[in-house]
């Protein structure tokens, strides 16, 4: 079946325009401050790598957690089932950066999209490669078909001064043995990765793996169907902090969403979405953004449900 995914974008886009409230940008990392939150923008891939957007739709913007994605997916793709000896795939009801359900989980984080298990799959990927947040860049621009992506290092440095968090939970997991990369360079690894910058085009066309249930951009394997699977229910059900239930509710689809304003979504067979909106509701989801991806498919009829 075929989709007329311009027009649906384009009166979503004038949809959003009319929002009221379209939240605050993330200030707790000051270089992510700064950005307008009236910016938005969407693109939707085909499985072909088409791309249709609106708005913003080639402006690079920080893609944060959304990057999670790409990191789980390149582990899983290396070292297989056994990743998940050191990370669950449960929601953890609890913010992104919580530190409580370690202590009582023996350093195993609920899932690969917390801080803490985001931490520890980079920790897998640095292990495998030698180098995290490049084989990770190097994915993106092979997938994307963008060689100019990069890594922003003002972003990167402004999380590292205020990383104390992070950090935290990186040593509290290494006294477990759940980490073993030195803790600095593991958390200059994830800062790099988390600041890279990339357009909602090269995010949507990069996401397509997950639609095409595991094949890449050049037709190769990356992850099995299963896998591919895998990967977009732990999206569904812990890719939007602690408000996968409403995002599930309200859109139906996988999703992971960043506190630059990014969100990726997939459906699966038929196309991948990424819409960014740089202004936050109380748990870190853009706010345009959920609501963009909630026209979208009452407008179409794509859901996985
Ligand atoms: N760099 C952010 C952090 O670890 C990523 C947060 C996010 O997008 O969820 O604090």
């Amino acid at each position: 079946m075929t989709h007329a995914f311009q027009p649906v974008l384009e009166r979503i886009a004038q949809e959003i325009g009319a929002l009221a409230d379209r939240g605050r940008p993330a200030d707790y990392i000051p270089a992510l401050a700064a950005v307008d939150p009236g910016a938005f923008g969407m693109a939707v891939a085909e499985l072909d790598g088409t791309v249709h957007g609106v708005g913003e739709w080639r402006r690079p913007f920080s893609a944060q957690s959304l990057t999670k994605v790409f990191t789980l997916a390149l582990v899983l793709a290396e070292e297989g089932d056994a990743l998940w000896e050191h990370v669950g795939r449960e929601p953890s009801g609890n913010p992104f950066n919580s530190l409580v359900q370690l202590e009582y989980e023996n350093g195993i984080p609920r899932n690969p999209f917390i801080n803490a298990g985001a931490l520890v799959v980079t920790d897998r990927l640095h292990r495998l490669t030698g180098d995290a947040s490049g084989r990770l860049l190097r994915f993106l621009r092979e997938e994307s078909g963008d060689d100019r992506l990069g890594s922003d290092r003002d972003v990167a440095a402004s999380e590292a001064e205020h990383g104390d968090r992070n950090a935290a939970l990186a040593h509290f997991m290494a006294s477990y043995g759940n980490i073993t990369t030195p803790v600095p360079v593991l958390l200059r690894e994830y800062f790099r990765q988390c600041a890279i910058e990339a357009s909602c085009a090269d995010l949507a066309v990069a996401t397509g793996f997950l639609a095409r249930h595991g094949l890449r951009a050049d037709g190769s394997r990356l992850l099995s169907r299963s896998r591919a699977k895998q990967v977009n229910a732990v999206m569904l059900t812990c890719g939007t902090y602690d408000a996968a239930g409403e995002f599930a509710h309200r859109v139906g689809l996988p999703g992971k969403s960043g506190v630059g304003g990014g969100i990726v979504a997939v459906v699966p067979g038929t196309c991948t979405l990424c819409v960014w909106s740089p202004g936050l509701d109380a748990r870190g989801n853009s706010v345009a953004g959920v609501a963009a991806l909630d026209r979208f498919t009452t407008l179409t009829g794509l859901s996985v449900f």
